[in-house]
């Protein structure tokens, strides 16, 4: 695969934020300005709805995942499926209610089988990302898995070496974790991205729940 563009290079960054009162409306008129999409392959590739993202359009935390599964495609909304659960609990330990943050992926289609996005299908819909990604302007964003954390910062390297370190991109800080369908099939490694999603805390100062 070619190595992609960072989500910096698409459009230069915004010279001044979209007011917090404008933003619900600002990502009302993004999402019927791409109305039924067919830039991309996906959209002759079986999709059912696009899936546009969820969440506080004042959010200071954004999640970016891969691209809707089956129960996405058929609710239209952001990992409501089992790594939507897992994601759901995740952020409830950091203290926050899924509300409260905002949820997206780098494609807003359903790729086939669930098949992992080919590069056109990314580098497509990423004009739409980068675009929900200036107008709520996130102080922090986490990267759920490999093909999030390539497309948004617009590098190929493995995980592992992603992880632990602060990129940046669109001005917000990134981190770059496990992504839940991953940690369903190894939970050992939930652990890990519990030490990713504490680096957020302690960036963000969110205080963990205490535990009943
Ligand atoms: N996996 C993703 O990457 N995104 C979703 O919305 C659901 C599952």
């Amino acid at each position: 695969m070619a190595k992609p563009p960072s989500l910096d290079a698409f459009a230069p960054l915004p010279t001044r934020t979209v007011p917090a009162a404008d933003r619900l409306a600002a990502l009302e008129s993004l999402r019927a300005e791409i109305g039924d999409c067919t830039r991309c392959p996906l959209a002759y590739a079986g999709r059912k709805t696009i899936v546009f993202g969820d969440g506080d359009s004042n959010a200071r935390l954004m999640f970016v995942g891969e691209g809707p599964g089956a129960d996405e495609d058929a609710s239209g909304l952001p990992f409501v499926g089992k790594a939507g659960q897992l994601l759901n609990n995740m952020i409830a330990a950091m203290g926050l209610k899924r509300e409260e943050v905002y949820i997206a992926n780098i494609v807003k289609c359903r790729p086939p089988g669930n098949r992992t996005p080919e590069f056109i299908e990314a580098t497509t819909c990423s004009q739409f990302l980068v675009r929900q990604i200036d107008i709520v302007h996130p102080e922090v964003i986490v990267a759920l898995g490999a093909t999030a954390a390539t497309y948004l910062l617009g590098v190929k390297q493995s995980l592992a070496s992603l992880r632990g370190q602060w990129h940046s991109v669109r001005g917000a800080k990134v981190a770059v974790t496990y992504h839940p369908a991953f940690l369903l099939r190894d939970p050992r490694q939930k652990a890990e991205a519990w030490k990713d999603l504490q680096r957020v805390m302690a960036e963000m100062h969110l205080v963990a729940p205490k535990r009943p």
